[in-house]
């Protein structure tokens, strides 16, 4: 059969937070466009358990994306492992809820050396096996907390504001290498982490339903389709952009 430019045939993708939720979904994705994937994250089980389901084209890799110092050499063994990696994908993330008065000092750096910190180092690190793939492409799960206003989060909010302005600075740089680097804005998508913020909240989830033209929230295989797009050569000429994946919440009133 015809590869299509929407195929990853023949690549290698490294996905943070890959065992659960949106990287779960993206990894798939990915795979189904016939990546091989390296679903990576913190909890073992999680990601054997992942790595199950995907099938014969997953790998699971521990790893910690705060622990910057040990991303270098982690970069080594997987390229020895598994060949050179060509795609990263930045998903790994955390949040809290709380006012910005009870927002502590360590709260905004616990999640910058998450979100930020980690995603970066590891871009750092693997810079050298994305150029050398000649179609290298980078991207980072931001968040409609980057696009607009929204209470209770801003440590979050200010962490995927920063992935804004990495997005825009690193796909200057990495042009000449032939190294994309996009975000993807996820809108109101149905996850664990969401469906524990709705449950203590109804209200909310009622007030951004109403303010989403479609309707409903996201499946987490909408973001996982629009990151395999990304990826894709069908995305060959597109770096520098945050894709809001968001049922059109951004746009409207
Ligand atoms: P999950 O909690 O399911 O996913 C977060 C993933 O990140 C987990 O797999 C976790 O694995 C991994 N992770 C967290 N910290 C680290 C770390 N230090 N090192 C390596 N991996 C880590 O939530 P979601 O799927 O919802 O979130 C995924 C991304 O999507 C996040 O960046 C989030 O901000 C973003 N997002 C989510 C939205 C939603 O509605 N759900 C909306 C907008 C953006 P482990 O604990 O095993 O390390």
């Amino acid at each position: 059969m015809t590869p299509t430019p929407f195929s990853l045939s023949g690549r290698t993708a490294l996905i943070t937070g890959g065992g659960s939720g949106i990287g779960l979904a993206t990894a798939k994705c990915l795979a189904a466009c016939g990546a091989k994937v390296i679903l990576a994250g913190r909890r073992e089980k999680e990601l054997n358990d992942a790595v199950a389901e995907i099938g014969r084209s997953a790998v699971a890799q521990v790893m910690d994306v705060t622990d910057t110092a040990s991303l270098p050499g982690l970069a080594e063994s997987l390229k020895a492992a598994h060949g050179p990696i060509g795609i990263l994908i930045n998903n790994a993330g955390i949040n809290a809820k709380k006012a910005f008065v009870d927002t502590t000092e360590e709260d905004l750096l616990r999640i910058f050396q998450t979100n930020v910190v980690g995603g970066l180092a590891l871009t750092r690190a693997l810079h050298p096996q994305l150029k050398a793939s000649g179609t290298g492409s980078v991207v980072f799960i931001s968040s409609m907390a980057a696009l607009f206003g929204i209470p209770w989060v801003s440590a979050y909010s200010i962490s995927k504001s920063a992935l804004t302005g990495a997005v825009r600075t690193l796909a200057i740089e990495f042009g000449p290498d032939k190294i994309r680097v996009n975000a993807v804005a996820p809108g109101w998508i149905d996850t664990a982490m969401s469906r524990k913020a709705f449950e203590s909240d109804p209200q909310r989830k009622q007030k951004i339903l109403s303010r989403t033209p479609l309707g409903e929230l996201g499946d987490t295989s909408d973001i996982g389709w629009s990151v395999a797009y990304l990826c894709s050569p069908a995305a060959k000429f597109i770096t520098g952009t945050i894709v809001p994946v968001d049922g059109g919440v951004s746009i409207g009133f």
